[in-house]
């Protein structure tokens, strides 16, 4: 691989921002202020704002306004996608600045980060196309004194919750498709990761999206994010997060206005490897699965299940890949494997290799935080001898946590990987179709990859099964998620009387 040794630097101080409401910047004023420490520096990168509810009540009102005075949605699709357009090329030219403040907060490498960014962009672009190809249905088959259309509407303001590990990616895997169809945006990112969201409304106002479609409200999960889901304006939320916060999603929602909602939670997904597959090609796809981003990734493959025949060869294939990942400052071009980005999080891996150790799995390689002088890390870790049963075997680990789980028969395999409360992604290596095909068929996940894993295009809907999720995101499906569907009978003609 051609690496370059560049390395970008710190900021000499935190860069500021205020929060987004009706198409202006809105300063801390006399607000908390959180200041954001890079998870790999230690040294505080940026400032933003803890807003209270009665700014998400604002930034509700301005998104109520916006969308009910028809500003955005009144438009036509060719003009909406105008300005999508627009912001998708603002975004190129902003990418080296979206991913140097997505790494400083996420901790994720410099190149990941950029690679993230510059595919947003082909998001902008592909909901800009939807924007002008959403279409319901007709029905000319209801008699000559009538006609039956089927109509799409968007479905109102909208609350964007997302998280932190992932900040920039997973908004604009909603955020265009949002758009497309006419609605109006509240979104909270999350407190350790805001700066990015931030940006995008900047994006979005050059690019002529009307003031108040898009806000962003910056702070805690349980102050502002719990106020919108509350909020009895909101007509639809998008949650990004835990199972444990997306049950409290469908309590508010329960609570308040049964706002529509879409949930994409955790997941606990399975690759599994048959003996015929290509074990070079399959043992790099399951060391990027489980180590890429630190294996903070809802679709992370954090549970290999391998044919025993070939389970010790290529448990050692998986670790020599492991062993080589440059883990390290992600302000380096070279780097492949940044920081943990929050504290907890690096506390609940740690945990859970404690608990992995204790309930008698045998650790095969890491276990432990790295030392690289500043910034918290953890090693890529391995567990073989793991029963189904353990907790590291079931719970999401949400870190570069790798279980080794054998089969014998493609039907134990199949039975393995559907054994979880999850279901959102899922990947076979195989040569053999007859048995791709059967396992990609009988898998109850929402993504599914053969030979290959957290691969794919914003065409595709991502989403889960089971737990991990109602909805799906992008391609047509993400737009057409955030409509509402009316039934309109136009009736022509004199009518017949019911009453003579
Ligand atoms: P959370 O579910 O708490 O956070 C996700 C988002 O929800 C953040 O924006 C958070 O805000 C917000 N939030 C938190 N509480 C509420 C609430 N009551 N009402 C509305 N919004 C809320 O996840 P954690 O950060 O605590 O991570 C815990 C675990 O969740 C991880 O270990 C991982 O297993 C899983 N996870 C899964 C993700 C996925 O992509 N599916 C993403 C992140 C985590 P804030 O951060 O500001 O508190």
């Amino acid at each position: 691989m051609d690496q370059q040794t560049t390395r970008l630097s710190l900021p000499s101080e935190p860069r500021t921002f205020g929060f987004h409401v009706d198409g202006r910047d809105v300063p801390a004023g006399e607000r908390e202020v959180f200041v954001r420490h890079s998870p790999a520096h230690d040294v505080p990168v940026t400032r933003t704002v803890a807003c209270t509810p009665a700014d998400v009540d604002d930034a509700v009102a301005a998104a109520r306004a916006a969308f009910d005075d028809r500003r955005w949605a009144g438009l036509g699709g060719a003009d909406r996608a105008a300005v999508l357009l627009r912001a998708a090329a603002l975004l190129r030219e902003r990418v080296d600045e979206i991913a140097y403040w997505e790494t400083l907060e996420n901790g994720k490498p410099i190149a990941q980060a950029r690679g993230e960014v510059s595919g947003c962009v082909g998001m902008f672009e592909l909901a800009a196309g939807l924007a002008r190809t959403l279409h319901g249905d007709t029905f000319n088959n209801v008699g000559d004194d009538a006609l039956s259309l089927v109509m799409r509407e968007p479905v109102g303001v909208v609350g964007v919750v997302t998280p932190w590990n992932f900040p920039f990616l997973i908004l604009c895997e909603r955020v265009p498709y949002i758009l497309a169809s006419g609605n109006a945006v509240v979104a909270k990112p999350s407190e350790f990761t805001s700066a990015t969201t931030l940006i995008l409304a900047d994006i979005l106002r050059a690019a002529g999206l009307p003031a108040g479609v898009f806000n962003v409200v910056t702070g805690t999960g349980p102050t502002v994010g719990q106020a919108m889901l509350e909020h009895r304006d909101v007509d639809m939320v998008s949650f990004t997060g835990s199972t444990r916060t997306g049950r409290a999603v469908v309590e508010a929602s329960a609570r308040s206005n049964f706002k529509k909602l879409g949930l994409e939670l955790g997941g606990k997904n399975p690759q599994i490897v048959f003996a015929d597959a290509d074990l070079d090609d399959a043992a790099d796809g399951v060391a990027f699965g489980i180590a890429f981003n630190s294996g903070q990734c809802c679709v992370s493959g954090s549970r290999l299940i391998v044919e025993r025949a070939v389970a010790d060869a290529f448990a050692r294939k998986v670790a020599d890949k492991l062993a080589r990942i440059r883990t390290g400052d992600p302000l380096d071009e070279a780097t492949q494997a940044g920081a943990i980005t929050t504290e907890a999080q690096n506390r609940a891996i740690l945990d859970y290799i404690e608990k992995g150790k204790a309930e008698g799995a045998t650790l095969a390689m890491g276990g432990t935080a790295m030392d690289l002088g500043r910034g918290r890390f953890i090693a890529p870790t391995v567990f073989t001898d793991v029963t189904p049963d353990m907790t590291i075997a079931r719970d999401e680990i949400f870190g570069p946590v790798l279980t080794i789980l054998p089969f014998d028969t493609l039907d134990e395999a199949v039975e393995m990987a559907n054994d979880t409360e999850y279901g959102l992604a899922a990947s076979v290596w195989s040569k053999d179709i007859d048995t791709a095909m059967a396992v990609s068929r009988r898998v109850r996940a929402g993504r599914f990859w053969v030979n290959t894993t957290l691969a794919g295009g914003p065409e595709l809907p991502i989403g889960g099964f089971k737990a991990s999720g109602w909805g799906r995101e992008a391609g047509m499906m993400g737009v057409e998620e955030y409509t509402q569907v009316k039934s309109v009978h136009i009736a022509f003609g004199p009518r017949q009387h019911w009453i003579d």
